[in-house]
């Protein structure tokens, strides 16, 4: 295979975007059969929710705020008794990547249609993927079912998205989109999709950081959300989301910040053997010659984010553990590692040295 091969399908949920759009979900939501929907959030979420419902003009709604990180079964076995007693049929999450978990969980159980309205730039709903835990173990599976049938951006609701939150969400959806630049199945329009949410969100971030209300930047974080979402939802991740599911599975480090602080020492890693994807960061940041895995801590560390494990709850003496369990069913990587390579590349996490 040589690097110009590649193989593609497009999905087929709808988008929209745009600023009080929740106005529309009523109407999307009936386009998708619903008279009836159980409306998903975390329990902090629950007065968005309502709003939302709001808006749902014909469509009753029951509220289910009952999400929390990571997809725990006995959640979703909740929410389906929920499901049950509203007699609903069809399922609308609001909020970021446990809301949508939760809405993909139900749906998927049910067969009924489902609509996300994301609230952070995680990009769950554009993935067909769902990560859910039971006893604390994390198992993941993709199907084409799983992708929310429609989303709908309203760009108003991530106005109150706290600063430090965009700034780790939008380098958690970052991520996405650096690695789909080097994705073992890449194509040229994801890679063009990659390049523009990265360029998106190097420019929304420091805009956020300082004027969290500024509509212009919102816009351009929750563009390059939707955007990386889609990288993550067609191509395959590689070494840096094994690590991050590592680290957040198994030592319980919270998920945007895991990602914030990994990124740069996995994109420094990997950044000889795949010239073309740096240089595509570099363009799209405008980074000149600047290496990207610094430029992309430089971004994080001048809008108040983490930079280090040790600053987000890893100890020292974990290191070594989490150096094994990388290792064992490693992800496909576009650079060969080791045990001893990765304990090397987690030891200048912890210390937060220059990447
Ligand atoms: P989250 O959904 O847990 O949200 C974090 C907190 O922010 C919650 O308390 C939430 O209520 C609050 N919040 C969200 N939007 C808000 C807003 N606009 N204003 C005020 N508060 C708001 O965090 P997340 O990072 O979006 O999602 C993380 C979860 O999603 C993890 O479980 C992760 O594994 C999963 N995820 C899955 C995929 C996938 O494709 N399956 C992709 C990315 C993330």
């Amino acid at each position: 295979m040589s690097d110009f091969d590649f193989s593609l399908q497009f999905s087929s949920n709808r988008v929209i975007f745009g600023s009080g759009t929740r106005r529309l979900v009523g109407q999307q939501a009936e386009r998708l059969g619903m008279s009836n929907a159980l409306v998903v959030s975390t329990a902090e979420q629950q007065d968005m929710a309502a709003d939302v419902a709001e808006h749902l003009g014909t469509v009753r709604a029951a509220l289910c705020p009952r999400a929390v990180m990571h997809t725990p079964k006995d959640i979703t076995d909740l929410a389906m008794a929920d499901l049950a007693r509203a007699s609903a049929n069809g399922i609308i999450s609001v909020g970021g990547g446990s809301a949508i978990g939760l809405g993909k969980a139900v749906a998927l159980r049910t067969g009924l249609p489902h609509l996300a309205v994301p609230t952070t730039y995680a990009g769950s709903e554009m993935t067909p993927i769902l990560g859910e835990t039971k006893n604390g173990i994390k198992t993941t599976q993709r199907a084409p079912s799983i992708l929310p049938a429609a989303t709908v951006y309203d760009v108003e609701l991530t106005l109150g998205l706290p600063t430090t939150l965009s700034v780790t969400s939008g380098m958690n959806a970052m991520a996405h989109a650096v690695e789909a630049l080097y994705a073992q199945d890449g194509n040229p329009i994801i890679s063009l999709m990659a390049q523009e949410a990265i360029s998106n969100l190097m420019g929304a971030l420091p805009l956020i950081h300082r004027y969290p209300q500024s509509i212009d930047g919102r816009c351009l974080a929750l563009q390059g959300a939707w955007l990386a979402g889609s990288c993550l939802g067609s191509v395959s991740m590689s070494i840096h989301h094994k690590l991050c599911h590592v680290l957040g599975g198994s030592f319980d480090l919270p998920h945007a910040e895991t990602h914030t602080v990994m990124l740069p020492y996995v994109t420094g890693f990997v950044s000889d053997a795949v010239p073309q994807a740096m240089k595509r960061i570099q363009r799209a940041a405008n980074l000149g010659d600047r290496s990207p895995a610094k430029a992309i801590q430089d971004l994080a560390r001048g809008c108040g984010a983490p930079t280090n494990l040790a600053q987000i709850g890893m100890n020292a003496d974990q290191l070594d553990r989490a150096a094994e369990l990388a290792t064992l069913n490693p992800y496909w990587s576009p650079k060969p590692f080791d045990r001893e390579t990765i304990r090397h590349l987690l030891q200048n996490a912890f210390e937060g040295t220059t990447p």
